[in-house]
């Protein structure tokens, strides 16, 4: 086991969750292992999208599974003089049927656990992936949701608070996503009262769990805005929350994305250690 929370005190050469061919990434664990290193990473998390028991091109396939993990640890062997690398999922919840609390994933041989929410069900259509990009999102509204985007913001804190209940995960993924999705579909939303109190809450059962945050910049270069928004830092900073910041990369390219950008900000708050 590993504590990404206790690397990121030591060091700031690290980043917890990345993307490969595993998934829905664009390189092989190798080439992305090689970003790294030249990146000069001295520690580095692998997270593939977890297997899920509904139809998901995303995700990886549960059958492939060991030989994921068994990837990562021959590269180990063979890079491990350069840079340590660690096996990890980032767990998709589902509601009480799946999740990182699960038998399946607490005995599967990971070095930590990323927990996030990506998926909501709609009324009739069952599970809906809600991450993907702005314009598909609407397409997704008016399909799935019968345009109801209150009622898809308030699933997405719902089911994160419940995901925190469950717990059996050590870093929270990209905590107010939806944000992302939910302002481009309804410009000022995240300024709404009831939308406040929906983060509000959820933060105040992220700062009793004793889950680590990410940073997530994986938008930073394009968009500009980092999950979770930087107003949101000061009150998990001065509740001492665990806070690490993560590339969450796709691309050999993009290992170090935003990271810069969020560590500075990060280490512009005077209580943040
Ligand atoms: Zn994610
Ligand atoms: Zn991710």
């Amino acid at each position: 086991m590993v504590t990404p929370a206790d690397i990121a005190k030591t060091t700031t050469r690290y980043n917890f969750h990345s993307h490969t061919q595993w998934c829905d990434g664009h390189a092989s664990i190798e080439e992305m292992t090689q970003a790294a290193i030249k990146a000069g990473m001295e520690h580095w998390g692998f997270s593939p999208h977890s297997p899920v028991p509904i139809k998901s091109s995303c995700n990886m396939a549960a059958e492939c599974a060991d030989e994921y993990i068994n990837e990562v640890k021959r590269l180990q062997q063979a890079y491990g003089d350069r840079i340590n690398l660690y096996t990890s999922m980032e767990i998709d919840y589902l509601g009480n049927e799946w999740g990182a609390s699960h038998e399946y994933f607490q005995t599967m041989p990971l070095d930590y656990r990323i927990s996030s929410v990506h998926f909501i069900k709609s009324p009739r259509d069952g599970m809906i992936d809600i991450d993907g990009r702005p314009e598909n999102f609407a397409t997704k509204m008016a399909r799935h949701f019968d345009c109801d985007i209150r009622g898809v913001v308030e699933r997405f804190y719902e089911e994160s608070c419940r995901m925190i209940e469950a717990g059996g995960f050590d870093i929270i993924g990209h905590f107010d996503k939806i944000r992302f999705n939910a302002t481009s579909y309804s410009p000022g939303i995240d300024s709404e009262g009831w939308y406040r109190s929906l983060v509000d809450n959820l933060i105040s059962l992220i700062i009793n769990s004793g889950i680590t945050v990410e940073i997530n910049t994986k938008a930073y270069d394009k968009s500009g805005v980092l999950f979770p928004s930087q107003e949101l830092l000061p009150r998990l900073i001065a509740a001492s929350v665990p806070i690490v910041v993560n590339s969450d990369a796709h691309y050999p390219d993009k290992v170090n994305a935003g990271r810069e950008a969020a560590l500075k900000l990060l280490n512009s708050h005077p209580q943040h250690q």
